[in-house]
């Protein structure tokens, strides 16, 4: 990822990709307090276009509240930041990565709190698990690596410390196989994939487990939209990993993986083990809305 041509806007400035670098004693890199976010741009008629950015930077800033660290830059200026990456690197489709850091002012636990870095950085990146994995489904494996508790990190921050236990998660469940792992919260009820919230549908009816041990995510609440307009009810609750087993469709959603269908969950086929009809049709949805094709969502876009 070092070695490429394009910049990347740190703290301010566009600087050429292979210079975008920082010392070994950064605070971040040693205790994994930092917040970050996922975004993406796509390409639509009228240029490249990000998806929810005012969304996704409320986000970082919220997250950067709970640890109780203070950005240099503000709302306005971190929306600017994105657009210029997209634009001067001239992509007309990518994955953007904003990234606040500590860093090597000091290196005890406590962090050096006014130097606090800014970074972001934007590449192609096509489907996160896979351009089959949005037409077939993908199969998962429930991880035995437990999600986060309340009160051990914070999960309504999308911090980077969190993600050891997606990765621990993930690659346990890649390893063995599957595409994707699901975690379980601490109680044993379904929280999330390591990196994306779940859906199930039953009934005509939409679930999904409640924010208390998954990430609120941006694609989530987008889908409470489109579900609105389709006309179907979605309810936010406890969800156990038989109710998966036995759930007509299950799907992943998140700014990477986008909309994907869970075809399989521990060995056992979710309902006709494909893309389910209501799946495709929220995934037909969204896919609309980021590539500015619904009109009415005109406001989730934002030119770069
Ligand atoms: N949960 C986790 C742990 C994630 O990393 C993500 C990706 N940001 C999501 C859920 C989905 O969030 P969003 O739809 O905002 O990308």
């Amino acid at each position: 990822m070092a070695d490429r041509d394009g910049v990347i806007w740190y703290d301010g400035k566009l600087v050429p990709w292979r210079e975008a670098t920082t010392h070994v004693l950064t605070h971040t890199l040693h205790y994994g307090m930092g917040v970050f976010e996922g975004v993406r741009a796509y390409e639509t008629s009228r240029g490249a276009a990000l998806f929810r950015l005012q969304d996704h930077t409320k986000r970082l800033l919220r997250s950067a509240h709970i640890l109780g660290m203070k950005l240099p830059f503000g709302h306005d200026e971190l929306n600017e930041a994105q657009r210029a990456v997209v634009r001067e690197n001239k992509l007309s489709s990518c994955y953007l990565r904003p990234m606040a850091f500590y860093g090597s002012g000091k290196l005890g636990v406590a962090p050096p709190e006014n130097d606090v870095h800014v970074i972001v950085a934007a590449w192609p990146w096509g489907a996160y698990l896979g351009s089959e994995g949005l037409e077939k489904g993908i199969r998962v494996k429930t991880s035995s690596f437990t999600r986060h508790h309340v009160n051990v990190t914070m999960c309504k921050a999308k911090a980077n410390g969190n993600y050891m236990n997606s990765i621990l998660a993930n690659t346990e469940a890649t390893r063995d196989g599957y595409e994707e792992a699901l975690l379980l919260d601490v109680e044993g009820y379904v929280a999330e994939g390591s990196g994306e919230n779940i859906f199930l549908v039953r009934d005509g009816k939409l679930y999904t487990p409640d924010l208390t041990s998954c990430l609120d995510g941006i694609t989530r609440n987008t889908i409470f939209h489109l579900a609105a307009e389709l006309g179907l009810p979605v309810i936010e609750k406890r969800i156990t990993r038989d109710e998966v087993y036995i759930a007509d469709e299950a799907f992943f959603t998140g700014t990477a993986a986008e909309v994907t269908p869970i075809r399989e969950l521990d060995g056992r086929q979710i309902g006709a083990g494909g893309r389910g009809p209501i799946t495709e049709r929220l995934q037909a949805m969204y896919f609309a809305c980021v590539k500015g094709e619904d009109e009415r969502r005109a406001d989730w876009l934002t030119l770069a």
